[in-house]
């Protein structure tokens, strides 16, 4: 039987980071995932700063920036209008792209392409049986499969949905708006039950964005999907002053968001990181922030873990406890909320919110394009 330190299944951006970082400290790492060169799914589309940072402590920003797009000037539309131009460090990249260009650190040997099929764990030694037949044996199991949920429901894990109202990323090419800025152009009136949409480059693709609070099967979605520009133009009437005569590409991704938590985590030999811990609402852009702590801390812990024996819960609960993945948990948590309010809710102290951020945008512009030049 095959023996390894660390056992990781999944290799999306969680499990490929986590991999990529613990093989590189000296360990004996397996990773599991069916997709030998990772598909050009619709997730995650745009690293921030914080992120960029946060990749450059695990050492993988490099591989990273060499295959992404910087969003080097960003504007922001409130109302229909152009509130604030301002310089931005974002950087735009394919999900696919950013996980292929994560993988490509690691060593031979490390990536074992394949669905993992049953998981037996124990407080000092797990057992990883794969589809194919094959039996793996490791010190610790490492959950990194996203919202798949069948291999946890037997350790006794489960990942309770956390939201009843719907949401959904849409993500889609503009053609035809070529030398227009990248734009986060905000919903208008609460009853669009729209965040925002984002444009901007990835490659020589312009890319599209919309994050919405609708289910996929209501009208609103099903005539989007029939008329893509027209309904985002009828929702966004000031898309074409700034854009120009954009059309919509090809065929847009709608994905719905599912919100969980994992209960039951808490147990022997198996740790969870990334969205099968928890899931995000993406409008607030926090999913890779998780991930990235998530990776961050458990590599920092887990040589300490393999130093003694045994792999019981009383050495996995650190990562659960530490003050710094909490708080990013939290963080994610509250931004999460934040960002439906301000999009869907017609309170009081919300359009007083709204009404702030506008005019407090607009002040930072005149300050930083108009005053500011006339002062220098
Ligand atoms: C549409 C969309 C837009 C988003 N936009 C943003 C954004 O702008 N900013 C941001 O910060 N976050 C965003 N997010 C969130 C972010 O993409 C996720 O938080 C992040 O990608 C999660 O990574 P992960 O590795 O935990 O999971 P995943 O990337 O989902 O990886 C899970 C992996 O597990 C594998 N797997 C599952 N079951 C098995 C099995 N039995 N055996 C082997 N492998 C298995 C799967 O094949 C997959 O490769 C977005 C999410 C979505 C859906």
């Amino acid at each position: 039987m095959e023996r390894r330190d660390v056992a990781i299944v999944g290799g999306g951006l969680a499990g490929s980071a986590l991999a990529a970082v613990l093989s590189r400290s000296g360990l004996d790492v397996g990773l599991h995932d069916p997709h030998a060169a990772y598909p050009d799914v619709f997730q995650a589309e745009k690293l921030t700063a914080r992120q960029i940072a946060a990749l450059g402590r695990l050492g993988l920003d490099r591989p990273a920036l060499a295959v992404a797009t910087a969003i080097d000037e960003l504007w922001i539309a409130r109302s229909g209008r152009v509130v604030e131009r301002r310089a931005n460090r974002e950087h735009g990249i394919g999900y696919g792209a950013l996980v292929e260009a994560v993988r490509s650190q690691l060593p031979a040997g490390t990536m074992h392409v394949g669905r993992v099929a049953a998981i037996e764990a124990s407080d000092d030694r797990q057992r990883v049986r794969l589809a194919s037949g094959e039996t793996i044996e490791a010190r610790l199991v490492v959950m990194a499969t996203g919202s798949a949920r069948n291999l946890l429901a037997p350790l006794g894990i489960t990942l309770q949905d956390v939201a009843s109202a719907p949401a959904m990323a849409i993500g889609f090419d503009l053609a035809g708006a070529n030398g227009a800025p990248a734009l986060t152009y905000f919903g208008h009136s609460t009853g669009d039950r729209t965040a925002y949409v984002t444009v901007f480059p990835i490659g020589e693709r312009s890319r599209a964005n919309l994050f919405i609070y609708r289910a996929r099967d209501e009208e609103w979605s099903r005539r989007f999907r029939a008329d893509p520009r027209g309904e985002l133009v009828a929702m966004m009437p000031g898309l074409p002053d700034i854009l120009g005569a954009f059309t919509v590409s090809g065929v847009p991704v709608m994905r719905p968001i599912r919100f969980h938590e994992s209960r039951g985590h808490r147990r022997d030999g198996v740790v969870l990181v990334g969205d099968a811990f928890a899931t995000t609402c993406p409008t607030g852009g926090t999913g890779l922030d998780k991930v990235l702590t998530d990776v961050e801390r458990l590599a920092a812990m887990v040589p300490g873990w393999l130093a003694t024996p045994g792999m019981g819960l009383s050495k996995l609960a650190r990562f659960y406890d530490d003050p710094v993945k909490r708080a990013c948990d939290r963080n994610a948590r509250a931004v999460t909320a934040y960002a439906r309010s301000m999009a869907t809710d017609p309170g009081a102290l919300w359009v007083l919110r709204r009404f702030r951020n506008l005019h407090a945008q607009k002040l930072r512009n005149w300050l930083r394009n108009e005053m500011l030049p006339r002062l220098s």
